[in-house]
């Protein structure tokens, strides 16, 4: 947490020649703490997400469906079930089984990188 000085106990013209920059850091504080907010937000949604009954029967489902195997090379090895559209970005397909396919650690990872 940054802290912002109090400059209340100053002189009134000492104050004035800083209260923009005060005004300024105050702002910017604000903006970094909702950023900060919003990520966190972020993290525990996926968090609860992964945690949830529904993803955890629908994965088993996808990678029973799929007959485990990745569906870019064929490995049967470190396999996840992948959103082809990001959860992150797109909560509403997140338990949606035609925005999810069966991809190994290798191919995965080849993915996350295109997003
Ligand atoms: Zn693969």
């Amino acid at each position: 947490m940054i802290r912002i000085p109090d400059f209340s106990e100053l002189p009134e013209n000492i104050k004035q020649m800083f209260m923009p920059v005060v005004l300024i850091n105050k702002e910017c504080h604000q903006k970094n703490n909702d950023k900060i907010l919003e990520k966190k937000k972020k993290r525990s949604w996926s968090r609860n997400f992964l945690n949830s009954k529904a993803w955890k029967l629908l994965r088993k489902e996808i990678m029973c469906e799929h007959k485990n195997i990745c569906v870019y090379c064929g490995s049967t090895e470190q396999l996840n079930v992948d959103h082809i559209l990001p959860k992150s970005k797109f909560k509403e397909l997140a338990l949606l089984k035609s925005n999810l396919q069966i991809l190994c650690w290798t191919c995965n990872k080849k993915k996350s990188t295109k997003w």
